[in-house]
């Protein structure tokens, strides 16, 4: 049984359990996962014997020759043809990704269904199955961290005063492409300066000067999985408060990595972060949570906050990333991607966390 077949299995048989006939997967990442099809415009419809993969034309080669299951190539709404298959089936409790069915595609499957079946939204179940990735998807994320590095390694050595973030951040996207990535895993952050303040900052084409602290947040995407890292560098030598910070940040990060283990909750690895920082009275510039899950999607489950109870295993890809943003000074964030290993974690991403001076 090939890995994609033992995945469908596995949600397949938690459709009892659900109380639904069949499964309809919306989301891209979700059919990405259950079917390795990575276009634009397809649909799945599980029930606990058949797969069901529908897609248009466009798609057809690709589809006829990939993907494995039933595979049904429409020329209207894919929600029509998989309405097609309920109607034939005599399926009856439809569950459906509440987060991932559009409202005008669920109108008109409604429109459709036959007289007695029903919608029943579903919690995140196929997101909970990919929590915990398999061999080859983790050979992935190490692929995609490596490559990530090395992008950010070529790329720094070249960065001096008088550079625009936005073409240290083309530098960095050029750089992975030509080590192989498909592209970003998301918008690649650099921030210079006082922007360093926003965790989210876009480049701009402000010119890096001397003496300014430099927030590089980017990842890759590779075979379809993500990678993730935040390194803060200074160009010149950095004052004495943002050597504070930067230590304390620095503690907070590897605390909270210390503290990932099989059994540890989410939550209890954000305390790790959050108490160091309380510790040095940061505690209050800390204004997100210590981290994610990642694999297909950047953002995945669990999410590594303060209330989370999710209880973390073995084949967990997460990232540790504390930050402190101070408004008119700068921020600072460290940011690994980390794996869940049987006797604690092992830490993927290979770049150095000394505060480098350019
Ligand atoms: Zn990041
Ligand atoms: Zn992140």
């Amino acid at each position: 049984m090939t890995e994609i077949e033992q995945r469908r299995r596995a949600i397949a048989a938690r459709l009892g359990e659900l109380k639904v006939d069949a499964l309809l997967v919306s989301s891209p990442a979700n059919i990405r996962y259950l079917s390795d099809f990575a276009g634009s415009n397809a649909l799945m419809l599980l029930t606990p014997a058949e797969a069901h993969f529908f897609t248009d034309p466009r798609y057809e080669i690709e589809a006829s020759q990939r993907i494995g299951g039933k595979v049904h190539v429409a020329k209207g709404p894919l929600m029509l043809a998989a309405a097609g298959i309920i109607k034939r089936k005599k399926l009856k409790r439809i569950g459906f990704e509440a987060a991932w069915l559009r409202y005008d595609d669920a109108a008109k499957l409604k429109e459709k269904l036959p007289l007695g079946a029903a919608l029943l939204p579903i919690g995140r179940v196929i997101e909970e199955q990919r929590m915990v990735k398999s061999r080859s998807e983790i050979a992935s994320i190490r692929k995609s961290v490596q490559v990530n590095s090395e992008a950010y390694e070529r790329t720094v050595k070249r960065v001096k005063p008088g550079m625009r973030e936005q073409e240290i951040a083309a530098e960095l996207e050029f750089q992975m492409r030509v080590l192989g990535a498909e592209k970003p895993a998301f918008e690649t952050i650099v921030a210079s300066g006082s922007r360093t303040a926003l965790p989210h900052a876009h480049p701009t084409s402000h010119r890096l000067e001397k003496n300014e602290l430099l927030l590089i947040d980017m990842g890759a995407s590779l075979e379809g999985y993500s990678s993730d890292m935040t390194r803060v560098v200074h160009l010149g030598a950095p004052p004495r408060r943002i050597r504070e910070l930067y230590k304390a940040v620095l503690e907070a990060q590897v605390s909270a990595i210390g503290a990932v283990r099989p059994g540890a909750t989410a939550g209890n690895v954000d305390k790790a972060a959050r108490d160091v920082l309380k510790r040095h009275q940061l505690d209050r510039e800390f204004v997100h949570s210590t981290g994610h899950g990642l694999g297909l999607e950047i953002h995945e489950l669990p999410r590594i906050g303060r209330k989370d109870r999710t209880q973390l295993r073995a084949g967990m890809a997460i990232t540790i990333e504390p930050g402190v943003y101070i408004d008119g000074l700068g921020g600072i964030r460290i940011e690994d991607t980390v794996l869940v290993t049987e006797t604690g974690c092992e830490i993927l991403t290979p770049t150095s966390k000394e505060f480098v001076n350019l």
